[in-house]
């Protein structure tokens, strides 16, 4: 199995060297060259699969020859112990947890299952992989999380100053050892461009061996296909939709690829917050976008989606696209007045990516009664306790796993811009 560079120009590269790239020579994003659909049987029976058999059977094409079995499923039981339990809100609407890992966001899965890969590559090797990261808010801690410690790897996080939740800021800044956060004074979109101009920077790339642990690389991208797996083990129905809350839109393009290897979903919604590029696009047929407003579900506040390339690839013209995907946006305002009505209607608590996620499928159902549709509950709603508990006026319990680093001591470098940036990374002792 190879993966082609989207950009058309450069030469198809196995797992190992997709993941230790993060992006083609050409600056193209990494696409599987095929996609081969799994067996119908292992669909039927899925109930009778565990959820590393699952994480598996979706996986090994993808990695082909990089990993052995044994080595591959050991990795996946590293990266999968925890749960994605499946919550019934009302008669054809479910909430699929996906926050129940080390750092209570989605993310875990993917930045854990690279992390484990990236060290077993590195566990013969003296090299050292630098993984630069731009987060608007989760991502920086799931592969913070991830790659604590791991062999032959130092991680820089980037995160827009005062624009991340209390929480997630302790979680990016307090891990030390091979972990450096720097604070950007910008947006996400200005962190992920930073990254992005580093990637194409030959003297930073000689120093460090750059990787990216974004959703433009694969190995965090594609392992969330397993969430709708696992929610089909769970619902066994026809006529599933999927909402999914979207920034980088990985997440959603990740369920379409469990679409193309045979999984029965007949429709994705892609929710967004007031970063509407894509709603947009699907009224106007034009990518036009706008500078990154900041919202309450940050970890969404994206304008230029990387994967929604990737979702083009997949679906072809915009026939296909809107067949098989809508888009709609909404605001704090919105999602905050669902927060306060789902928990007083089905005691359930909405995290604001959760809520957005529930707004999209609940104006898709409209239209649409006979479907039944999960929506993706993505982060734990005490990730942003200060606005939820203003809302629903209760007080969240903490969880011990935060709880343990709440008095830890931040530690961040201030970045003012590319140059900047520059100086200090190349002065950084990594
Ligand atoms: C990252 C994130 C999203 C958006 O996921 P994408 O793959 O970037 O579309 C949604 N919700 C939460 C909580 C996140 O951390």
């Amino acid at each position: 199995m190879y993966f082609r560079s989207l950009n058309g120009n450069s030469s198809k590269v196995n797992f190992e060297t997709a993941l230790k790239k993060g992006l083609a020579d050409d600056g193209g994003l990494f696409f599987p060259e095929k996609i081969s659909p799994l067996k119908k049987d292992f669909i039927e029976n899925i109930e009778n699969y565990s959820d590393i058999e699952i994480a598996y059977e979706v996986i090994k094409q993808f990695v082909g020859d990089s990993i052995n079995e044994t080595d591959l499923k050991n990795i996946l039981s590293n990266t999968i112990d925890f749960d994605f339990p499946l919550i019934k809100l009302e008669k054809n609407i479910y909430s699929l947890e996906l926050f129940h890992g080390p750092t209570l966001a989605f993310k875990d899965v993917g930045a854990r299952f690279m992390a484990n890969c990236l060290g077993y590559f590195n566990k013969n090797e003296n090299k050292t992989n630098t993984v630069l990261v731009a987060t608007s808010g989760d991502t920086g801690a799931a592969v913070a999380n991830g790659f604590l410690k791991v062999k032959g790897t130092n991680v820089v996080i980037l995160y827009p100053k005062n624009k991340v939740s209390e929480i997630q800021e302790i979680q990016l800044t307090t891990n030390g050892n091979n972990i450096t956060a720097l604070r950007v004074d910008g947006s996400f979109d200005d962190c992920q461009k930073i990254v992005k101009n580093a990637f194409v920077d030959k003297k930073i790339n000689n120093k460090l061996n750059l990787t990216s642990a974004n959703s433009i690389n694969v190995a965090r991208w594609l392992p969330q296909a397993f969430y709708y797996f696992y929610a089909f083990k769970k619902l066994k129905k026809k006529n599933l939709v999927f909402s999914v809350p979207s920034g980088n839109f990985g997440n959603i393009c990740a369920g379409l690829i469990a679409m193309k290897l045979g999984l029965p979903i007949d429709h994705f919604i892609a929710s967004t917050n007031s970063n509407d590029t894509i709603p947009r696009y699907f009224k106007s047929q034009v990518l036009n976008p706008k500078p990154t407003i900041q919202t309450i579900s940050n970890a969404m506040d994206v304008s230029k989606p990387s994967n929604f390339i990737r979702i083009q690839e997949m679906l072809g013209d915009f026939k296909n696209l809107s067949y098989f995907m809508s888009s709609y946006s909404f605001d704090d305002n919105q999602t905050l007045a669902v927060v306060k009505k789902i928990y007083k209607k089905n005691k359930y608590i909405l995290d604001p990516h959760g809520a957005i996620g529930y707004l999209g499928l609940n104006k898709y159902l409209v239209t649409n009664p006979k479907k039944i549709g999960v929506f993706l509950e993505t982060a734990h709603p005490v990730k942003f306790s200060k606005h939820i508990e203003k809302t629903i006026k209760i007080k969240l319990d903490i969880p011990e796993k935060i709880n343990k680093i709440l008095l830890k001591k931040k530690k961040y470098i201030d970045i003012e811009n590319y140059d900047d940036f520059r100086d200090k990374i190349l002065s950084l002792k990594v």
